[in-house]
């Protein structure tokens, strides 16, 4: 038989290999950004187009490259930054691998201008898909200046992968922002559709910090400094009082380079334990500096993974480091050991009867920050009154409710009282019944329903908001002090594309600044203690395009709300609340499913009982 092993031509080793180091335009600009800090640049400028699928380009005052290293720096395998394997143990530098150069030019189309100091002139060189197009002397200043068009214009299928522009600009912002916080030595500038969306001059840590993060960041910041034989810490931890829902500003880096850690992350979860409120995630600015022969960061092709060789010692240091500068800020004593129990369930039925308006005697409306430190208060202590407001958006309560609910034709539930008999807690009444705060159960002609409470409550309340946004007639709760909400230009800008929809939907702007929203009317359904905490999620929704990339603005903000008001699993409700609650389900243009396409609700009919008990 004749022999059918054949090698793989260059040119398609180079684009198989390319998948690997670059999945999205991110990557290119990670890679792009990384090899102008390895040649020593002070400045850095990034220029994006369309997200970075028509352009990705680094420009650097890095020392640039001869003209036999130019055309040398796409081969794969060719590297200036190690020589012998040993060297990956004393690695400086972000790249060693060489082979971002050659995997972006087999997949796009490059061009690459450089020039060392001592030259007069450079070398421009063209490249399409690993095939030299030119190589010519060209007059360019000194460092290296590379740009990438149309990634991925031999591999359509990648290209159809790749997310709409929201999603992969924050893609590209994620990444700009690691290397930028890793090196706030170097001042960095980023273009994107030629306007200036970031412009950091060269500072300390924390200016840094600030500079990506608006202004506001600068109070939340404690600042974490340990130096032991192992390890040095230096950085910042956010006050647990400014926790956010999202995982979004966690960053550790070590040795100037920014990695993920679960083992890490949670030794600082560790060390604000008991300080935060549930699902709430502590921001960090960490870097971690250990003795390079004690890591290998070679373990993942995007380098953002490595492997340490203590790791249990790095914890146990990085945890007490940690935990020492909150308490030393006085952020520990927050804890109160004696609080009523009551206030860590979110819902309370006790309570009910007599909502109680808390008082703050200290506040006064005139001084600025007051607004934002009572939110910070209110979130920890959910009052009967706020959690009254999440149930308004089932319209009315009580008196109507029975009979409302009388419209479902559910069945009476007589014959079963045997059952339930000795539970007094029972009424004879009752027809519907809530298990493990999750489900409730009741009865239809054919036999059982089964109702996930937070999917249904999401279903209600997004018809709701999907009605009130289009014909525009949501009712809105006038604030007696409008809020004053802090955001990053990022998170303002999102705001300001909603603005018109979240109008719609009942929420009153008196005015969106650079880093500052002041809300002075809220959905009537929206508590004013979870106004932060809901366009927090809706900015991180409107980011990651959850649920879906397809839906409109409006059907986005209306699941964001829904997701975000639903009563949660876990919460326990009143007979009331559950059959007002099935009463709003079934009074719902599609009320089998959630709005994200779960089932709100399964059927047991008589008959597959039946089969069961044969
Ligand atoms: P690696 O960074 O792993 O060495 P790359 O493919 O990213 O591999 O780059 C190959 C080589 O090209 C580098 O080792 C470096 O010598 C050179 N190079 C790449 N980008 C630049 C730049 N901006 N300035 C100077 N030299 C560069
Ligand atoms: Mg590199």
């Amino acid at each position: 038989m004749a022999d059918i092993i054949q090698l793989l031509p260059d040119h398609v080793a180079n684009q198989i290999a390319a998948g690997e180091v670059v999945q999205r335009p991110a990557s290119v600009v990670k890679e792009l950004l990384e090899n102008a800090i390895d040649a020593g640049a002070t400045s850095i400028k990034l220029i994006i187009k369309d997200a970075g699928k028509t352009l990705v380009q680094v420009i650097d005052n890095g020392k640039g490259m001869s003209v036999t290293d130019a055309r040398l720096s796409f081969e794969r395998h060719a590297t200036s930054k190690i020589k012998t394997a040993d060297d990956l143990f004393k690695l400086n530098t972000k790249g060693f691998r060489g082979e971002a150069l050659a995997s972006i030019a087999a997949i796009a189309h490059v061009e690459l201008k450089t020039k060392q100091d001592h030259e007069d002139v450079g070398t421009c060189i063209v490249i399409e898909g690993s095939t030299v197009i030119s190589q010519e002397v060209v007059v360019t200043p000194k460092g290296t200046s590379i740009s990438v068009k149309n990634l991925f214009f031999n591999i359509p299928a990648r290209r159809n992968f790749l997310k709409s522009n929201t999603v992969e600009t924050r893609h590209i912002i994620d990444e700009f922002h690691r290397v930028a916080l890793a090196h706030p030595n170097i001042s960095f500038v980023m273009f994107h559709n030629g306007s200036e969306t970031f412009n950091l001059p060269e500072s300390n840590y924390r200016q840094r910090i600030v500079n990506i993060f608006g202004i506001k960041t600068n109070e939340k910041l404690v600042p974490v400094n340990e130096d032991t034989e192992v390890l040095q810490i230096s950085g910042f931890v956010g006050k647990p009082e400014f926790a956010k829902k999202t995982r979004g500003e966690q960053f550790f880096f070590v040795n100037n380079r920014f990695i993920k850690s679960a083992y890490l992350n949670h030794a600082i979860g560790s060390a604000f334990e008991g300080l935060l409120k549930d699902g709430a995630h502590a921001s960090y600015f960490l870097n971690l500096t250990v003795n390079p022969q004690t890591i290998d960061i070679n373990i993942h092709p995007t380098k953002t993974e490595i492997k340490f060789d203590d790791e249990h010692t790095l914890y146990a240091i990085l945890r007490s480091s940690v935990k020492h500068s909150l308490g030393q800020f006085n952020i520990a004593p927050v804890l109160d050991f004696e609080r009523d129990a009551n206030l860590d369930t979110p819902y309370s039925y006790q309570q009910k009867g007599t909502p109680s308006i808390e008082v703050d005697s200290n506040f006064n409306p005139f001084r600025e920050d007051q607004q934002a430190s009572n939110i910070a208060t209110s979130y920890r202590k959910p009052t009967a009154a706020s959690w009254e407001g999440l149930y308004v958006g089932l319209e009315s309560k009580g008196t109507q409710t029975q009979q409302d609910f009388s419209e479902v034709h559910f069945e009476s539930n007589s014959k079963n009282e045997s059952f339930f008999d000795n539970d007094n807690q029972v009424e004879q009444k009752q027809s519907t019944y809530q298990f493990h705060n999750k489900y409730i159960v009741s009865t239809i002609k054919s036999g059982l329903l089964l109702i996930d409470q937070h999917r249904a409550h999401q279903r209600i309340l997004y018809e709701n908001f999907l009605k009130n946004m289009t014909i525009k007639e949501a009712m809105s709760q006038q604030l007696l002090f409008p809020l004053a909400l802090h955001f990053s230009p990022q998170e303002i800008e999102i705001i300001n594309q909603l603005k018109t929809d979240l109008e719609h939907a009942g929420f009153i702007f008196q005015a969106i600044k650079d880093e500052l929203v002041e809300i002075s009317g809220v959905p009537v359904s929206v508590p004013e203690s979870e106004v932060s905490i809901i366009l927090e999620q809706l900015i991180s929704d409107v980011e990651n395009e959850v649920p879906d990339s397809n839906f409109s603005a409006t059907d986005l903000l209306a699941k964001s709300l829904a997701k975000s008001l639903a009563i949660k699993t876990g919460q326990s409700l009143t007979i009331l609340e559950q059959e007002h609650l099935v009463n709003s389900l079934f009074a719902c243009k599609e009320p089998n499913v959630s709005p994200t396409n779960k089932a709100t609700f399964i059927t047991m009919t008589v008959d597959a009982l039946d089969r069961k008990f044969v």
